[in-house]
């Protein structure tokens, strides 16, 4: 481990002050320090911010639910209005890492957890998300566990966070603090595919904190859950999965939230599921047909050819999970 400065801040204002000065934000740790013990990452300065007022989860005026960037992942998993509005979000966070890594990891953590490629975390192959320009090794390497879909010539790493697939399905906003003041950014738009940059993961500007993670108000009653499919019960990441959020009225489906992980380079929302699905009523053949759709442009590599029609079986079954049959 590279030698480092380690500063614990109390307010947000002094956070902001370290994070413009070059420092690295840090709250569970359980990512960032695994990177730097393999030097992967090296910062010079660790700014602690877990001691920030980010750790509440509320109703929001409009209906939603607000999930502060240092609620721990067990926290929110367990808590009762995400468990009674978003069971998709409870699932997803307890199917991911281990219990203990639930109890320390928080949510704004989470979503910037970077890939689990193991050339990206291999300081001897090269990888242009660790050191732009030395090359891809998965490209040619072995690549079974790496995206079908949004890869570059320059990265095709996935996106490992199971509830960043829930917020993307669930259209959900980032909100962020920087020197600038407040800005809020759509989820869609927050994780970056890799184009030629793979370096750059998020839309964060340099000492910009992330607050908080708010669901938008979704019509109720609002059914929904979240499934993994991967090579061991516990503590493995996807080969895929899928989020599934529907809202049924008379029989109908009135509205439909899709997205899945484990196959793309950023959690990979489904329009082409969910526009199939609008204004149907549940069905075998539906759910058949919705699901036919999810591998979509995909783009498979030498050993991750499986995933294409993995997904397609894995958004099916959850659509039949989730909004049953008739
Ligand atoms: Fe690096 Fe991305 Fe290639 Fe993995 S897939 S080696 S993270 S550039």
């Amino acid at each position: 481990m590279h030698p480092f400065a380690y500063t614990r801040v109390s307010d947000t204002r002094e956070a902001l002050g370290a994070g413009r000065r070059g420092g690295r934000y840090i709250a569970g740790g359980t990512t960032l320090v695994d990177l730097m013990r393999e030097t992967v990452e090296r910062p010079e300065t660790l700014v602690d911010i877990s001691g920030l007022p980010l750790r509440e989860v509320t109703a929001t005026e409009r209906g939603g639910l607000r999930i502060g960037a240092l609620v721990r992942m067990a926290e929110a998993a367990a808590h009762p209005k995400v468990r009674a509005l978003y069971p998709v979000i409870s699932q997803a966070l307890e199917l991911s890492a281990s219990a203990q890594l639930r109890n320390m990891a928080t949510i704004g953590g989470n979503i910037m957890q970077r890939t689990r490629c193991t050339y990206f975390r291999d300081v001897t192959a090269d990888c242009n998300k660790r050191e732009p320009g030395s090359g891809c090794a998965a490209l040619h390497g072995h690549n079974r566990s790496h995206a079908i879909l949004g890869a570059s010539d320059h990265c095709v790493a996935t996106h490992p966070s199971d509830v960043a697939v829930a917020f993307a399905a669930l259209e959900a906003t980032v909100h962020l603090l920087g020197p600038d003041g407040e800005r809020r950014v759509p989820f869609a738009g927050f994780l970056l595919r890799p184009g030629s940059t793979p370096n750059r993961e998020q839309a964060l500007q340099t000492g910009e904190l992330i607050q908080a993670v708010e669901i938008p108000a979704h019509p109720r009653p609002l059914k929904s859950g979240y499934l993994k499919v991967r090579d061991r019960q516990s503590y493995e990441f996807a080969l895929t999965s899928a989020a599934v959020a529907l809202h049924l009225r008379g029989g109908v489906i009135r509205e439909a939230r899709v997205a899945a992980g484990g196959v793309g380079t950023v959690p990979w929302k489904l329009p082409a599921v969910e526009k199939h699905l609008v204004g149907e009523r549940p069905s075998e053949a539906l759910w058949a047909a919705a699901a036919a759709k999810a591998a979509d442009g995909a783009r498979p590599l030498q050993h991750n050819r499986f995933k294409v029609d993995l997904l397609s079986r894995t958004v099916e079954r959850q659509l039949r999970i989730v909004g049953g049959t008739r």
